[in-house]
């Protein structure tokens, strides 16, 4: 059999159960992962994992020293898997600085009118907000831990003056970065940004100006690649980078080339994200779910082949999520694989007017509002009815997952297409298979001891085993 490693889940108190699926035991249910050899055990209220030899099967599920050192374990990992999904408070903001965009990607999730003719926060505003921000995480966080800011959509380079300055002014209070379009990113702001250690996160579709260019370009049709790949090139060697592919239909077929070109360019982290289909234009790009998994996966392997070729890694960080959250779920960013998501627990999102939103795919919903940064005490909108429908949306509450043996490893993304999309809370996002595929993906990493091929170096510094199958 092989290990679960790490902490490792569960939602219950110890059973009493001397058998697996029966009685007052814990479940244990087997999956399918894709393997020659393995097969998953999955505990689908705990997360609870194992590896098991498929002709070993029916041997595990009856070995009593299994069940028993399960049972010892499961009270533990129920508590680690509570605390991570409803213990935690937020520690990070997603922070518009602006409306304005000079940008018209075809997905975006803020509304067109807005972006064309929104505000800017003024510089006495933006440095009003983060000092309001800092006296909340003062009395939230520990000593020694700092919040994080990140200056986000719509495109807060337009805005960088007063951008800037909040930067300069509490340095010492948050760890800042910026997701930018790329395209006002000058030699002066890359200076500015690279001393300050502000990690920069730029978004690009493509490997090539007629794939990038379907999707992003400005608001007389011009795409934008050229511009973005020359600050990639200027960022060369910059550890606090990255790439940000949105997968759409446009581009899926090409996310391999697209891992290989970001590689070529040195680029250490990069996010192959599937498209947010909370507005009804992006629906227009949306890919289909069976494809775009297959090439997702197929992207994942290049990049490991890409490794094993030069001994220089591009990590795929939404994936690498979804292993840490398997091999060390304490370890995971909280973001949009888990249940509830990160929207409003983990981070929240404020609008350039200090309206508060659990994630920024909620901006421009007036009834995802929970109140204002300047009015209401962040305490207050935390609490609030319009943050309650998110993190209290539970991925057991939605009919189609609440038997899925994977539910904790995909959390059922994402809330705000489910809403505004798909007909409510309960609903499921607009993708399944491309989720199932990564866990199933990751397990089988796991299988063959390839998993550290896919993340940071270092990236368990500081975690422990706390269940290993092979010290039975
Ligand atoms: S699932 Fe959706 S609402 Fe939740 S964090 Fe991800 S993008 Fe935001
Ligand atoms: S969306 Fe699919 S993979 Fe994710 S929890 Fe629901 S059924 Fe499982």
């Amino acid at each position: 059999m092989a290990a679960a490693r790490k902490p490792v889940p569960v939602a219950e108190a110890p059973s009493r159960g001397r058998y697996f699926n029966s009685g007052n035991g814990p479940s244990i249910v087997p999956i399918d992962i894709g393997h020659k050899e393995y097969m998953g055990l999955i505990d689908p209220d705990t997360a609870f994992w194992s590896l098991v030899k498929k002709d070993r099967l029916a041997d595990t599920l009856t070995d009593a020293r299994f069940i028993s050192a399960y049972k010892k374990k499961s009270e533990k990992f129920a508590d680690e898997m509570h605390m991570l999904r409803f213990g935690l408070k937020p520690t990070a903001v997603y922070f518009n600085s602006t409306e304005q965009c000079n940008l018209n990607c075809t997905y975006c999730y803020i509304p067109g009118d807005m972006r064309k003719n929104g505000r800017h926060m003024t510089e006495k505003e933006l440095l009003a907000a983060l000092a309001k921000l800092k006296t909340h995480f003062r009395k939230t966080m520990p000593k020694g831990r700092l919040p994080q800011i990140i200056f986000h959509g719509a495109e807060p380079m337009l805005n960088r003056k007063a951008v800037f300055r909040g930067i300069e002014k509490y340095r010492d209070d948050f760890q800042f970065g910026i997701q930018t379009n790329a395209t006002l990113l000058d030699d002066e702001a890359i200076a500015f940004l690279t001393a300050r250690d502000v990690s920069i996160g730029l978004s690009l579709d493509g490997h090539t100006a007629a794939i990038a260019d379907k999707t992003r370009t400005n608001w007389t049709g011009k795409g934008v690649f050229e511009k973005v790949e020359e600050t990639i090139d200027k960022l060369k060697g910059y550890h606090g980078f990255s790439v940000i592919c949105t997968i759409t239909s446009e581009n899926m077929r090409h996310l391999s080339s697209m891992v290989d070109y970001l590689h070529a360019r040195h680029v250490p982290t990069c996010l192959l994200n599937i498209v947010r289909c909370t507005l009804p234009p992006s629906l227009a790009v949306k890919p289909d779910d069976t494809p775009s998994a297959r090439h997702f996966l197929k992207a994942l392997d290049r990049s490991r082949e890409l490794y094993k070729k030069t001994g220089r890694k591009l990590v795929v960080a939404n994936y690498a999520n979804i292993l840490i959250s398997i091999l060390a779920p304490t370890a995971r960013r909280l973001m949009c694989d888990i249940s509830p998501c990160g929207g409003g627990r983990a981070f929240f999102a404020l609008a350039p007017n200090g309206d508060l939103f659990p994630c920024s795919e909620f901006v421009g919903l007036a009834r995802f509002n929970g109140g204002n940064l300047f009015k209401d005490g962040v305490d207050a909108v935390l609490e609030s009815e319009a943050f309650k429908m998110v993190t209290e949306r539970k991925v057991e509450d939605i009919k189609a997952c609440g038997k899925c043996a994977i539910r904790h490893f995909c959390g059922s993304p994402c809330p705000a297409e489910a809403h505004e999309t798909n007909g409510g809370m309960k609903a499921t996002g607009s993708f399944c298979e491309f989720y199932e595929e990564q866990t199933r993906h990751a397990l089988r990493a796991i299988a063959d001891g390839k998993d550290n091929d896919y993340l940071w170096d270092g990236w368990d510094k500081g975690t422990r085993t706390t269940f290993d199958t092979h010290m039975l």
